[in-house]
């Protein structure tokens, strides 16, 4: 039969003419991962409900109350009081949506405010608000590097930078992860005179490793390039201002673009851009995934620019949200289990699990203790790597972290992992 490489032939090798071909053969492979996990009697890591949810860190879920370890939730704004009110005065002064794009009728004085609190936020010239971080990386990007120019970029970046690296039609130039000389071996290859943008992250999602944004962005300067950071998970945490590892790093003036969420530490969901090009307004009615959309609710818009404001100077939630990491790092490298990094790096600690049913399996064990983690498995994760990640939250009390840690001790001795 046709598998997922060859379905595209089939209607020349499998179908008689006239008949139709299935467009769902080629998910064949998808769905048989699917049967076969399921098979071995775990619950469903991809269909989990939170019926309902009961502060930043915890939730009703199969009925148990659990401990949230596999949020974005890094700085537990999503049930602040000055963000719920926000949210809901606008909702009852402004309605439920704007029913219409950013460039016709759905501009609204809060999404004006919302800029600002991010302009505010980066201390920066200009801030566009997308409907989501994946819309203003695919915005961005594919308007930015079209045909002839040459995106390079992270070969670990997120899908939203891949898909908008397609639909700008650039010329695609991945290098090892993190691996500066590769990076910089790339761009001396590229043709004089063609425009190049570098695409970094600051935090790596899946492992939870840092970019070493110094070098990096000193290396695209020096080659000539435009520099664009995505900062969807240090935002609100990494840097003294939690403007992110660009920040941290000393180079936040040398970036041209800044991309980030509100769906991360914001504690709600859209995305936007920073920057300081002079031209940069341009983009708003030339970049289609502004344009061709309709733009976030009012009380979206209100509750990112409370929250935006209040991180601003949450310097102690930042200092809480590092012991945490830290905290639950040491505890499970003690306990044996293998880690994405060497040390805390984010909020973001990785556990590297031997295969898709051992991982699965220990996913579910830890349910049934009463902790979510997030099961992550290719392809969106670097080298088939199966992995628990667990995010932590600002708002995790020392007790929830000690219960955390027990927790992970019993459910991998159970499985067999430790
Ligand atoms: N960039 C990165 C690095 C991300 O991890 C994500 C989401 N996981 C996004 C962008 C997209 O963000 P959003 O949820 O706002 O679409």
């Amino acid at each position: 039969g046709a598998g997922a490489s060859t379905g595209q032939l089939a209607g020349e090798t499998d179908v008689a003419a006239g008949e139709a071909t299935d467009l769902f053969t080629k998910f064949d492979s998808t769905i048989a991962m699917r049967t076969n996990l399921l098979a071995s009697g775990v619950d469903d890591p991809f269909s989990l409900v939170m019926e309902q949810v009961l502060s930043p860190t915890r939730a009703i879920c199969n009925g148990r109350e659990t401990i949230l370890l596999g949020t974005y939730n890094y700085m537990g704004m999503t049930f602040d009081p000055d963000v719920i009110a926000a949210g809901t005065q606008a909702l009852a002064d402004f309605g439920s949506g704007t029913t219409g794009s950013r460039v016709l009728n759905g501009t609204y004085q809060g999404h004006k405010e919302c800029e600002d609190a991010l302009r505010e936020f980066y201390d920066m010239e200009h801030a566009m608000v997308f409907s989501t971080g994946y819309q203003a990386n695919l915005g961005i990007i594919s308007t930015v590097a079209g045909k002839g120019d040459y995106v390079v970029l992270d070969i670990d970046s997120h899908a939203s930078i891949w898909d908008g690296c397609a639909m700008g039609n650039a010329e695609i130039v991945p290098f090892k992860h993190n691996d500066i000389e590769a990076m910089e071996k790339r761009l001396k290859r590229i043709p004089e005179g063609a425009g190049k943008l570098v695409v970094l992250e600051g935090v790596y999602s899946m492992l939870g490793d840092i970019a070493p944004l110094k070098e990096m962005v000193k290396v695209a300067k020096d080659n000539g390039a435009m520099v664009l950071v995505d900062e969807a998970h240090s935002m609100g945490f990494i840097g003294e201002h939690g403007r992110g590892v660009v920040e941290d790093a000393g180079v936040l003036d040398d970036v041209d673009f800044i991309i980030g969420t509100f769906s991360k530490s914001v504690g709600t969901v859209g995305g936007f851009c920073v920057s300081n090009h002079p031209k940069f307004e341009i983009l708003r009615l030339v970049c289609r995934p502004y344009v061709f959309t309709a733009s976030l609710p009012p009380s979206v818009v209100a509750t990112a620019a409370t929250s935006i404001r209040k991180l601003m100077t949450a310097t102690e939630k930042r200092a809480h949200l590092w012991k945490n990491s830290g905290r639950l790092h040491g505890g499970l490298k003690s306990l044996g289990f293998e880690l994405g990094t060497d040390e805390p790096q984010s909020a973001i600690v990785a556990v590297l699990m031997p295969d898709l049913e051992r991982g699965a399996a220990m996913w579910s064990a830890l349910l049934q203790e009463g902790l979510y983690v997030n099961l992550a498995r290719p392809p969106a994760t670097p080298a088939n790597m199966t992995l628990l990640r667990c995010s932590l939250c600002a708002e995790h009390s020392d007790e929830e972290v000690g219960e955390i840690l027990d927790m992970f001790e019993r459910a991998g001795k159970a499985v067999g992992i430790i």
